[in-house]
């Protein structure tokens, strides 16, 4: 069946991608052609070792490394990065880690112009964005604006290889949701609905085959290509209430960001499941269910993912919160955004159930 839609617009980001095993060794290179020579390399505390490697790679190209990255981009942090960057003359970024180390770099991009060159060990997408969420005083706010979007993507397998299996399969996920929720999004396009189509397949193919050998660096290429693919779409297309119950769950309630994507993703797709037939029939089909939202809880299980939101310190005496707050300025959905099934929906999360038929 062609994608093709009538009339759609697109805007792709001009964006340097490469692929392969070890690819982080042209990182210098990479440099050169831009014309940069000095680079604030940025990890988390836990991934300072990853960091040093890098300095030792650039060898005079590195101006500084700074490792104090964390979830959801402190605007405290980033002020403090960027005071790094200026003071060790920094001509540019380069991330290494997942969504919160690349989210720092676009902090410091915002804030002083610097391009970034990301190299992502995790699947969450945000390399492929020109969005940045962050937190100050306990409220997250998010900016879109191509100020952020990184310059250069180095997908290398090698380097998600030490990523734990636990945390391969809830970021896969997480990665997967943006895709799912992209197929029906409002201002999706042909494109956008290949790269999501595409990304998924991905996913379902190689992650079971890194589940049986984290090692196997042509799957782990595979999911990172799905990655790119899914956070693509991410950047293109707008999100709906999948991501918007996983905004509440993690900004109000403090939930884990990859995991909380796992749990949510089959109830959000199953609730919107009859507003999105068409565009959600290709999932059900790729996953081998009688639905979208059933296919892919089962591909959850399948893959051990956490399934419970139980399970990750929710308390169930905030379900009704978590249902006003995600209620309140909704995204733009398919299927109208209802506090009753809205509710329903966070109780089987909740329990850990199959989604509602
Ligand atoms: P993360 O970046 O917080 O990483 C989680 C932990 O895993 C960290 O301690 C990290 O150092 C470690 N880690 C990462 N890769 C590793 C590896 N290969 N081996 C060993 N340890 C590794 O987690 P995440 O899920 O990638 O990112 C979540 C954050 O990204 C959230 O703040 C989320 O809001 C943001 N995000 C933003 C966008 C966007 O487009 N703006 C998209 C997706 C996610």
């Amino acid at each position: 069946m062609s994608l093709f839609q009538e009339s759609f617009t697109t805007t792709l980001p001009p964006v340097r991608v490469r692929f392969g095993a070890g690819v982080r060794h042209t990182l210098g290179e990479e440099m050169a052609a831009l014309g940069l020579s000095r680079a604030l390399i940025l990890t988390t505390p836990q991934q300072a070792e990853t960091g040093a490697q890098f300095a030792d790679l650039l060898g005079e190209r590195a101006a500084g490394l700074y490792s104090r990255a964390a979830m959801h981009t402190p605007v405290a942090i980033s002020e403090e990065a960027v005071a790094r960057a200026l003071e060790v003359g920094a001509d540019c970024v380069v991330a290494v880690g997942g969504g919160s180390t690349t989210g720092l770099g676009k902090a410091i991009a915002l804030r002083t112009d610097l391009p970034q060159i990301v190299v992502p060990t995790t699947y969450a997408g945000s390399e492929a964005t020109g969005i940045l969420g962050q937190t100050e005083g306990g409220r997250k706010t998010t900016i879109t604006t191509p100020k952020v979007q990184p310059e250069v993507i180095l997908y290398d397998a090698e380097l998600v290889r030490s990523l734990p299996v636990g945390m391969t399969v809830t970021s896969a996920l997480n990665a997967m949701a943006h895709a799912a929720e992209g197929l029906y999004a409002q201002n999706r396009s042909p494109v956008s609905t290949l790269m999501a189509l595409e990304g998924m397949r991905a996913f379902r193919d190689a992650l079971p085959r890194v589940m049986d050998n984290p090692d196997d660096l042509s799957a782990r290429g595979e999911t990172l290509y799905g990655a790119w693919l899914c956070g693509m779409v991410l950047g293109t297309v707008g999100m709906a209430l999948h991501h918007k119950l996983c905004h509440t769950l993690g900004g109000s309630f403090d939930l884990p960001h990859a995991e909380t994507h796992s749990v949510i993703l089959p109830h959000a797709i199953a609730y919107n499941e009859a507003a999105a037939a068409r565009e959600l029939a290709p999932v059900a089909e790729m996953f081998g269910g009688p639905t979208a939202g059933q296919a892919l809880h089962d591909f959850a299980i399948r893959m051990k993912a956490p399934l419970a939101l139980r399970d990750l310190g929710m308390k169930e005496a905030d379900l009704d919160r978590a249902t006003e707050i995600a209620t309140q300025n909704p995204y733009w959905n398919p299927r109208p955004v209802e506090a009753g099934a809205v509710r329903r929906l966070l109780q089987a999360a909740w329990d850990g159930t199959a989604p509602a038929a």
